[in-house]
């Protein structure tokens, strides 16, 4: 595939993010507070959905899907809607259709918004690297990976209510730790502050409570991907996690890319996971290539000076795909949910360079990171800004994802 050429002049470019291969879809509002509306990137302008369907250009469905700012109705439509309304965009945008810059707006001149509504969340830890860093400076190199991991894809439910969009602020949050020589917690602001690099899979489809999906339904199900930064608090995490996981630690903030890529923008990327260290039980076989090779960075700036890149990593490294977690958390009869959001897990991996989270960086705050301004990073410190990007790259033409950043604001006094 190479690049596909539109009328928009600023998407025929190598460097674009967001090329008519792409079309990602999101929310945008105009700054002078008019209703926010679902629209398309195609390079450096978005095109106005509402308007385009409110006109009659887009009619895939036979009632309105973009009358609100939302994708989660056009999302529920199902796979051949999605198909005929990415047709229909690469119909209007090429470079052979006429130009309609009336329906374009500039993404400088916009904020963007969640681009749909989270039903639920689900996070995993299927990284093997990462698990295994992890493992190893938890519980030491023996038992890094525990006994169950190569067989499940291991996850906790997380919150939906604190799920936001690239550019939300985020406040440091407040919880119990206790140090290892310490006799008793504490209560205050976390100080072991973290990152975790992940793709979040978008779910489009559903399954009956109590009806179990295939890997393949299950890849049919996902209606695209986003980046998704897991902010950690590592010493919350330490001390309340044993035996139900993550708790407080993760609840605080999740923050998402606010364009969804589609699974068919992606399709020339997929690759299949890793070579299979045990043999995975028949309901977790994956009749495909699942995965995709999209390549990732986190960048680290304090606040109003350069940024540093501290990682760079491939979403192929993960062992489990989002296809085979979405089968396996549908496997007990739980009922999955249109505009369900499932985080991949840390990706890290195998080099020291490619770790997905300051805790494996930094060997757990051991081994302090320097940056370019010359200053050294255990973990995150008020005012950082930390930033994932991702693009799956082609011959002369890439994926993107576009941004996935948070600012770190002080704690708040905890009310007494
Ligand atoms: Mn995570």
């Amino acid at each position: 595939m190479t690049l596909q050429r539109s009328w928009v002049a600023s998407a025929n470019s190598a460097e674009t993010p967001f090329p008519l291969n792409n079309l990602p879809y999101g929310v945008f509002a105009h700054r002078d507070g008019t209703q926010p509306r679902c629209g398309v990137a195609i390079g450096d302008m978005i095109f106005d959905l509402y308007q385009a369907e409110a006109d009659g250009l887009i009619a895939v469905t036979d009632a309105p899907v973009f009358d609100q700012p939302s994708w989660n109705k056009l999302m529920a439509k199902g796979s051949t809607t999605w198909a005929d309304l990415r047709a229909r965009l690469v119909a209007l945008l090429s470079a052979q259709a006429d130009p309609r810059p009336d329906y374009l707006v500039a993404q400088a001149e916009v904020a963007l918004l969640m681009p749909f509504q989270v039903a639920e969340f689900t996070d995993f830890y299927a990284g093997k690297h990462h698990a295994t860093n992890v493992g190893t400076m938890f519980r030491g190199a023996e038992n890094a990976l525990p006994p169950n991991w190569l067989h499940i894809p291991i996850g906790y439910n997380g919150r939906a209510s604190t799920i936001v969009v690239s550019g939300t602020p985020i406040v440091r949050p407040n919880g119990q730790t206790k140090a290892p020589d310490a006799a008793l917690p504490t209560f205050g602001p976390s100080k072991r502050l973290d990152i975790e690099l992940e793709i979040g899979a978008v779910i489009g489809g559903s399954n009956e409570m109590g009806c179990p999906i295939s890997v393949q339904e299950a890849d049919a199900m996902i209606f695209g991907y986003v980046l998704l930064n897991d902010w950690s608090a590592r010493d919350i995490q330490a001390w309340e996690y044993q035996p139900l996981g993550p708790f407080q630690a993760k609840a605080f903030a999740t923050s998402i890319s606010p364009w969804i890529v589609t699974k068919a923008a992606l399709a020339s990327f997929r690759v299949s996971t890793p070579a299979r260290e045990k043999p995975l039980l028949p309901y977790l076989a994956e009749p495909g290539p699942m995965l995709y090779d999209i390549d990732l960075t986190v960048t680290m700036a304090p606040m109003g000076k350069a940024a540093t890149t501290i990682a760079r990593t491939n979403y192929r490294q993960m062992y489990f795909s989002a296809a085979q977690q979405l089968a396996h958390h549908a496997s007990s009869g739980c009922a999955m949910m249109v505009g369900d959001l499932i985080g991949s897990g840390t990706i890290s991996g195998p080099e020291p360079s490619e770790r997905g989270s300051l805790l494996e960086l930094t060997w757990g705050g051991t081994e302090p990171i320097t940056l370019h301004t010359g200053e050294t990073r255990t973990f995150i410190e008020d005012g950082d800004i930390l930033t994932l990007e991702g693009a799956a790259k082609g011959e002369g033409f890439q994926i993107g994802f576009g941004a996935c950043t948070g600012t770190i604001l002080p704690a708040k006094p905890f009310p007494v």
